[in-house]
């Protein structure tokens, strides 16, 4: 076996609760991964970070591992979060075709972590569990960037015991949650088992496991899901709308089938009608070497997925995160425009006649959100993309059942005219915030407050 040409590269997702170490392994992968770099220089893209095969078969020790996998490699996502996860998505569903649930195994397990393991399951993504921060285990001994179990091996007993207990309460949580989880170095059936890695971000032990479990993960699991065609016209997600210097706005963009060029007409995703606008240029990050102070990119005249790139065009202005990118041509712009608007639009979610307004600003963090609503059994009366608006508090003022006269917004903002009648509308209660489980536990606190006044 050999890397298959027609797989792209899987794309991966960190999730798990805040502060549990997610941005410090994204930077370690990052910087491990430059250090190995003499194997296949790693690439920075735009929003993401590529680490080839052969990095991360040389930094296992054993190069020849690269010929029993078919993946060109990995590709994470630069953003950490479940909010990212959600946000980003894919025809097929999720952006991301991978994950990485991290867990600080001094603490265990958190909202956030259950929030994002509730959704991996939702998606059906498959998923590796990592228990992090095990330098912290009172008298370990640190082994920076070994193997999990060469490291493991070279701690005394008691070391060994209490890394063994904390790791347990983690595979018993996971039980909890419906999962069976294993150590990965002794799990045999990926399909029924979890694989749990003991991992320290901050010293590197663990990390190749990772990036070896993930590489096996995508091998059995998405091969079927990897095909692209490196000729056909791109398809792609919105990570980001930014503004640059000299540049105006401009989309940071993960493409995930096909090739995109400077020239081409896309079809942009947007809160209104579709943008319709010609790539005006393509950049990549500039190499770490080649850095200049006013020049933070390159041009490039077309990638191909999959691969994080920012598309400078006019008018895009309205473009919203999460939303898709397609190429287009004469015939099939039509077309195309209509079903990225029906995308956006027909976020077909069942309401009910009675219940909470919610607002979120994708429509992948919308649809969490009403799961995780549901779940609470708490009803919705309307759920839509985009800013808390002076018609959405003027609407919520007229309901009558004061348990429902309530905004719920996810990761969005309060419009200026829309801030002005708050503050004369004592009828409607807004709830903010951009953690789901905080806004479903601050609305549930207050319903239960106006439960005990109201008896
Ligand atoms: P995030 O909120 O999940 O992105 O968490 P961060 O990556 O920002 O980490 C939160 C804190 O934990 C920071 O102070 C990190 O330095 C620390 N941290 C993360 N991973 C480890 C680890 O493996 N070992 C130790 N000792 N500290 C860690």
């Amino acid at each position: 076996m050999a890397v298959n040409e027609n797989l792209r590269t899987p794309i991966v997702s960190v999730m798990g609760h805040v502060d549990h170490g997610k941005t410090t392994l994204l930077d370690m992968i990052r910087g491990s991964a430059v250090a190995e770099g003499e194997a296949g220089a790693i690439t920075q893209h735009i929003g993401a970070t590529e680490v080839p095969i052969e990095n991360i078969v040389t930094k296992c020790g054993d190069p020849s591992l690269k010929d029993r996998f078919i993946v060109p490699g990995l590709l994470f996502i630069d953003t950490p979060g479940h909010h990212a996860f959600t946000s980003l998505r894919s025809r097929g569903g999720a952006l991301a075709d991978l994950a990485i649930v991290i867990v600080d195994i001094n603490e265990g397990f958190m909202p956030q972590t259950i929030e994002s393991l509730h959704i991996l399951k939702r998606f059906k993504t498959p998923f590796v569990v990592v228990a992090n921060k095990i330098d912290r285990i009172h008298g370990w001994n640190p082994n920076k960037n070994s193997s999990f179990l060469a490291s493991y091996n070279k701690q005394s007993e008691r070391v060994k015991t209490d890394l063994d207990n904390k790791f347990y309460d983690i595979v018993g949580e996971l039980y909890n949650l419906g999962f069976n989880s294993e150590r990965f170095d002794r799990v045999g059936d990926f399909q029924r088992n979890i694989g749990v890695i003991p991992i320290s971000a901050v010293t590197g032990e663990g990390i190749s496991d990772v990036l070896m479990i993930l590489l096996g993960l995508a091998q059995k699991f998405l091969e079927g899901s990897l095909h692209y065609t490196a000729k056909s016209p791109g398809i792609g997600t919105v990570l980001e709308v930014k503004e640059e210097k000299g540049l105006g706005t401009t989309i940071d963009t993960i493409l995930y089938d096909g090739t995109i060029k400077k020239g081409d007409i896309i079809v942009v995703g947007s809160l209104g009608d579709p943008i319709q606008t010609k790539i005006r240029a393509l950049l990549k990050p500039r190499p770490l070497s080649e850095i200049k102070a006013e020049e933070k990119f390159q041009q490039v005249a077309e990638v191909t997925a999959a691969v994080g790139v920012k598309i400078s065009a006019p008018n895009l202005e309205g473009a919203l995160a999460g939303a898709p990118v397609r190429v287009v041509s004469p015939e099939t712009i039509d077309a195309i425009t209509a079903e990225v608007k029906s995308e956006i639009a027909d976020v077909q979610i069942d309401t009910d006649s009675v219940g909470v307004t919610i607002k979120a600003d994708t429509i992948g963090s919308l649809e969490a959100l009403v799961n995780e609503l549901r779940k609470e059994e708490i009803p919705i009366r309307k759920a839509h993309v985009g800013d808390v608006s002076n018609r959405d508090i003027v609407e919520v003022s007229a309901i009558e059942d004061p348990f429902y006269s309530v905004i719920i917004g996810f990761n969005v903002k309060v419009l200026p005219d829309a801030k002005e009648k708050l503050q004369t509308t004592s009828e409607v209660t807004l709830f903010r915030n951009d953690v789901i489980y905080r806004l479903i536990d601050d609305y549930k606190d207050w319903a239960k407050k106006q439960k005990e006044l109201a008896e």
